[in-house]
């Protein structure tokens, strides 16, 4: 039997939003290795194992990934979201290119999913409609300093932003510096979209201004969306405004 692996994004949640490609991928594998709640999201079935690991053993899990497809398994290994996106995929690629050179030749795949700041942003309207970038406000695998550094530039720049991993109860303190830092650069009307297990039956948006927005309003379930300059509301009767980034800007 030939080994393959797969690094596969389970998208945000609901099993719709699952790409057919996955689908397909998670149907033919022999393992599944991943972070605990991800791989829990995988039914169980015979043929099939399980292998769940904890958050911080990264390497670790794309090495022992690695082996059981160099072995012979179809291995899928599973992110939430994208897997490239603050996720596996470069965990896989690091260890990769720390193995011997032959493990190079082995049928490794990345499969897309839908990433939380694209499934927010649908929720919302079109806050990403201009243009945009992501950042990790976790300070676990970089400095403090550089979180601020891109942010401020962000900021100089006028790029509507995505903040994965705001707030934890490792890192109570962080997002509410981040929080700071934006009020100091921008207007109060800031539009700011806190969205808290999108797709799932925990969700949760909200819609508020930077004057508004507090450290509370984020977990490690939510996504917070920053609006450029230019992102504004469309405001409607009994239901939720919609967001959105006009696609033209002059200067
Ligand atoms: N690879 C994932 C991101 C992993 S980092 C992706 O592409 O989405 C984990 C962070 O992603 C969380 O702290 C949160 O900020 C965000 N996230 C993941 N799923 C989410 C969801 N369903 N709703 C809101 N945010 C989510």
């Amino acid at each position: 039997m030939s080994g393959w692996l797969v690094i596969a994004g389970l998208g945000p949640g609901d099993v719709e939003l699952v790409t057919p490609e996955v689908s397909h991928a998670l149907a033919q594998a022999t393992d599944i290795v991943g972070y605990i709640p991800y791989v829990r999201r995988i039914a169980p079935r015979p043929g099939l194992t399980l292998h769940e690991s904890d958050n911080r053993v990264e390497l670790e899990r794309a090495r022992h990934a690695l082996e059981m497809a160099q072995a012979g398994a179809r291995v899928v290994v599973v992110s939430s979201g994208d897997p490239g996106v603050f996720a596996m995929a470069s965990a896989v690629f690091e260890a990769l290119e720390a193995e011997p050179a032959v493990w190079r030749a082995l049928d490794i795949r990345v499969l897309p999913g839908i990433t939380a700041m694209l499934a927010a942003s649908a929720r919302a309207g079109a806050p990403l409609g201009h243009d945009f970038c992501a950042i990790n406000l976790s300070d676990n695998l970089k400095p403090w300093a550089v979180i601020e550094k891109r942010l401020r530039l962000a900021v100089e720049a006028d790029f509507a932003m995505g903040f994965y991993n705001p707030r934890s109860r490792a890192r109570p303190d962080g997002f509410g510096r981040v929080l700071d830092l934006l009020r100091e650069a921008c207007d109060p009307e800031r539009v700011l979209i806190f969205a808290r297990a999108v797709s799932t039956a925990e969700e949760d948006l909200r819609i508020v201004t930077l004057a508004e927005a507090q450290p509370e309003m984020a977990d490690m379930r939510t996504v917070v969306l920053v609006g450029s300059s230019r992102t504004r509301l469309i405001a409607r009767d009994g239901a939720r405004p919609f967001v959105y980034t006009p696609r033209s800007v002059s200067e």
